[in-house]
């Protein structure tokens, strides 16, 4: 499904994936603003309050059934995430951007890069469901127990640091 990239089993595509919010009659199409080459997977049979973007092969996971608020959230978590790859053009940029992970944190400035990458990603992915946030939808503790949630059970303290850096960007919508 992504080349060169090992899947366990239960990994399907999602080619298209529209939801009409029922107060306005609208329809949102949720993968509209992936990235150009890049495919959006998702596992039904995984129950993880997570996703990946795994930019160096144009992929956006969600390891969670899609057919749920929480799936929902997560996948327009790693499409903003895979959108804020993709904006950085010089190389050095990319390097780091894919070097810097949770598990590798080592300094402030690490941990300040890890931050605004959360915060790129929370970002386009609030803007994105704001109507569904407005009919009452998806609220805001599904939108804290989605964020990478399985996170907390590597390193909370981290992970609550964090937290509390995006927690800020949900008040403009709740
Ligand atoms: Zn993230």
């Amino acid at each position: 499904m992504l080349a060169g990239y090992p899947f366990s089993d239960g990994w399907r595509r999602l080619d298209s994936f529209t939801i009409i919010d029922k107060k306005t009659g609208k329809e949102i199409d949720l993968i509209s603003d992936l990235p150009a080459g890049y495919t959006a997977l998702f596992n039904p049979f995984c129950e993880e309050r997570n996703g990946e973007a795994i930019v160096e092969h144009k992929g956006c996971l969600v390891e969670n059934d899609i057919a749920t608020i929480h799936g929902i959230i997560i996948l327009l978590h790693e499409i903003g995430h895979a959108i804020d790859f993709e904006r950085c053009e010089k190389k050095e940029e990319r390097d780091k951007w894919e070097d810097m992970t949770f598990e590798n944190i080592r300094t402030d400035e690490d941990f300040e890069f890890c931050v605004s990458k959360e915060r790129n990603a929370s970002a386009y992915m609030l803007k994105k469901i704001k109507p569904l946030i407005r009919s009452g939808v998806i609220s805001k503790e599904d939108i804290l127990y989605c964020i990478h949630g399985t996170i907390a059970g590597r390193d909370n303290s981290l992970w609550i640091k964090i937290k509390n850096r995006i927690g800020d960007m949900l008040d403009v919508y709740f």
